[in-house]
């Protein structure tokens, strides 16, 4: 007897020290369940840091979409308990949660506020959300993640050599499925002097280049990733998220900038598609673009690679921080090209880089991450 009052003593002690004094302390946990009308919801806890939350009735949202009522608890001076009064709805959090689910780095932000509208935000390292591992969790992952192709390689092979591969020519039926799935067409249209396909080996050394051939063997690269952890905003292999989000390539003799989205109707076609509009390259352009990185300019493939994720990222989100994103989590069109720069540096995207063009990438990425979002990281 004597002994678990002691060892109640001892967890009541341990309890008040889980209270979250500080931001790192705190935790959410997720909890898979049922609700009353049979849908698939997640029970959420979050011991925060809110000294100035009152206990009672508040509310709780998570990654800003969804609110529900919670009911605050207090936990010592500095900490409190948020727990929801009814599970969110998997099917309303959607994109939300999405990276705790399918792989990624970014976390879904929970904001909480109790009556008198004190406030406290958080955006939760993924090591501070526990999900609760119950029979319904794989459930959950189906809901959210959708149909995962992430770890197959469309083209079937991984590339060993990246410098060895963009030496090489599409094969004929390769190059098929590729101008099925993303045709490409010329803006203005029918203008006399659009470039022709046409490729030999190895095409660096070929005298006249066309924009096609950049855009073939960029999708090409795409189509041979081999990744070994999915994307943070798709369960998809890129090159079906891509052919996902667009339908067709349009490429454009006066655009100012390469931008996206409009719809064409690609020859041949009765459904018209969504496409992206890249700036006519000029030869010299194109050459760089024969290999991954042109030395002496340090532009080449990799960056067209890049520039086509960049703008398939708009058909679903805008820069949203004037000609920026406001953060990395925002996972906008900078955000998925810094992912990928990462990703190829790191390896996690395997391309067969050698160690000098992943460097490369690793500094890019670093640039994109200091330039490109108006809140750091
Ligand atoms: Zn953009």
């Amino acid at each position: 007897m004597l002994f678990a009052t002691v060892l109640m003593t001892a967890a009541l002690a341990f309890g008040s020290a889980w209270a979250a004094d500080s931001p790192e302390a705190q935790v959410v946990t997720l909890e898979p369940m049922v609700t009353a009308y049979g849908e698939l919801g997640l029970q959420l806890t979050w011991n925060c840091l809110g000294p100035e939350l009152r206990a009672g009735k508040g509310w709780i949202t998570l990654g800003e979409v969804v609110r529900v009522p919670a009911t605050i608890e207090r936990t010592g001076t500095l900490g409190a308990l948020v727990r929801s009064d009814h599970p969110f709805l998997v099917r309303e959090l959607g994109e939300a949660i999405r990276p705790l689910f399918c792989g990624g780095e970014v976390s879904p932000r929970a904001e909480g506020a109790g009556p008198l509208c004190h406030e406290v935000r958080w955006e939760a390292a993924p090591k501070q959300i526990t999900v609760v591992e119950n029979e319904l969790l794989d459930d959950v992952r189906a809901a959210v993640c959708g149909e995962s192709t992430w770890d197959t390689i469309p083209g079937g092979t991984p590339i060993q050599d990246i410098d060895g591969f963009l030496a090489t020519c599409p094969p004929a039926e390769e190059l098929a499925i590729l101008e099925r799935d993303f045709p490409i067409l010329f803006q203005p249209p029918r203008r006399t002097r659009d470039p022709v396909y046409s490729c030999a080996e190895p095409p660096a050394s070929m005298r006249e280049l066309s924009d096609q051939l950049a855009i073939y063997q960029a999708l090409r690269v795409i189509r041979h990733m081999r990744l070994s952890a999915p994307l943070p905003w798709t369960s998809l292999h890129p090159y079906d998220w891509l052919k996902s989000k667009i339908g067709a390539i349009v490429v454009s003799h006066t655009a100012k900038y390469s931008h996206c989205c409009i719809r064409v109707l690609p020859l041949g076609r009765t459904e018209p598609a969504i496409a992206i509009v890249l700036q006519k390259a000029a030869q010299e352009l194109l050459r760089y673009r024969t290999v991954w990185r042109d030395p002496r300019s340090g532009v080449g493939l990799a960056h067209l690679i890049l520039l086509i994720f960049h703008e398939a990222r708009h058909v679903d989100l805008p820069h949203d921080c004037g000609d920026k994103d406001s953060t990395l989590s925002y996972m906008g069109a900078w955000g998925v090209q810094y992912t990928l720069a990462k990703m190829l540096s790191e390896g996690t995207i395997d391309v067969g880089l050698s160690p000098a063009y992943r460097e490369d990438m690793a500094f890019h990425a670093q640039e994109l991450l200091a330039t490109r979002f108006c809140e750091g990281k």
